[in-house]
């Protein structure tokens, strides 16, 4: 505690429920730009910075099957394109204010953004271009988190830094409980037996196996996704 890291190469995980801030619409555009603009001036430094967002704020697969006959497959589907319109947004902010940006889907939509190619990533990332991963996966059944622990894994990013609207990890629900702490660090161990709803579980152990430490931070505060893409301590650290 109290000492600072920095990171190279990092994955920001942003969730849809994020991007939508406080605003009655899908997206907040206040949201998006001081993202783009916090990013951009971290990758000014130097550091890389790829980009999976998440799409809640239009739809959750799961929460539509069995409506109308809904398959979990084909909804997830749906959820996954929603992702893609967020990264799009998110791609038109950055380049608004100048920050090259590239955006690669988990499968094809040639004529929106390029198709998931791993040492092409790597090479966006290494020219200092903005690498926003669209899609998730590209499977059903699964969330962006472990999109963004799976993409992290794959392009070498040293921590995976959860945006949320919550300032990190608490022992219990913060909503629920007011004597609710919050955690400066839980190890993957802990998020799995105490079944704390961070990221699911599927995302943790693929961070776990990689030794990918994850920082849960609150994006609704002006300057947080600075300070945790410069490696401040801030939220919670999620690691051995
Ligand atoms: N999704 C999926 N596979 C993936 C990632 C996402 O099927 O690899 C679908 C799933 O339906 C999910 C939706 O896309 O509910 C939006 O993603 P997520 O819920 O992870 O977004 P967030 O909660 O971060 O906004």
């Amino acid at each position: 505690p109290g000492y600072s890291y920095r990171w190279r190469r990092v994955l920001l995980k942003v969730s849809g429920e994020a991007l939508s801030g406080d605003g009655t619409q899908n997206i907040d555009p206040k949201v998006t730009m001081a993202i783009a603009r916090e990013v951009a001036a971290i990758t000014r430094l130097g550091v890389e910075v790829a980009i999976v967002v998440g799409g809640g704020n239009f739809f959750r697969g799961a929460s539509w099957v069995g409506a109308s006959g809904l398959d979990r497959a084909s909804a997830d589907q749906i959820g996954m394109m929603a992702t893609v319109m967020n990264a799009i947004f998110l791609q038109a902010s950055m380049e608004s204010i100048g920050v090259p940006t590239r955006v690669q889907t988990a499968f094809r939509m040639n004529e929106v953004a390029e198709p998931y190619i791993r040492r092409r990533a790597i090479r966006h990332l290494e020219k200092g271009r903005v690498v926003i991963f669209g899609a998730g996966t590209g499977n059903p059944f699964f969330t962006t988190d472990t999109a963004a622990a799976l993409r992290a894994a794959e392009i070498g990013a040293e921590v995976v830094l959860k945006a949320t609207n919550v300032d990190g990890v608490y022992d219990c629900d913060p909503r629920k409980n007011k004597d609710a702490t919050l955690l400066k660090h839980v190890s993957y161990r802990e998020v799995a037996i105490k079944g704390l709803s961070v990221m699911d579980i599927t995302a943790i152990t693929l961070c776990q196996e990689n030794c990918i430490p994850v920082v849960v931070f609150n994006l609704s505060k002006a300057g947080n996704i600075s300070k945790a893409l410069s490696g401040e301590r801030i939220g919670t650290l999620i690691d051995v």
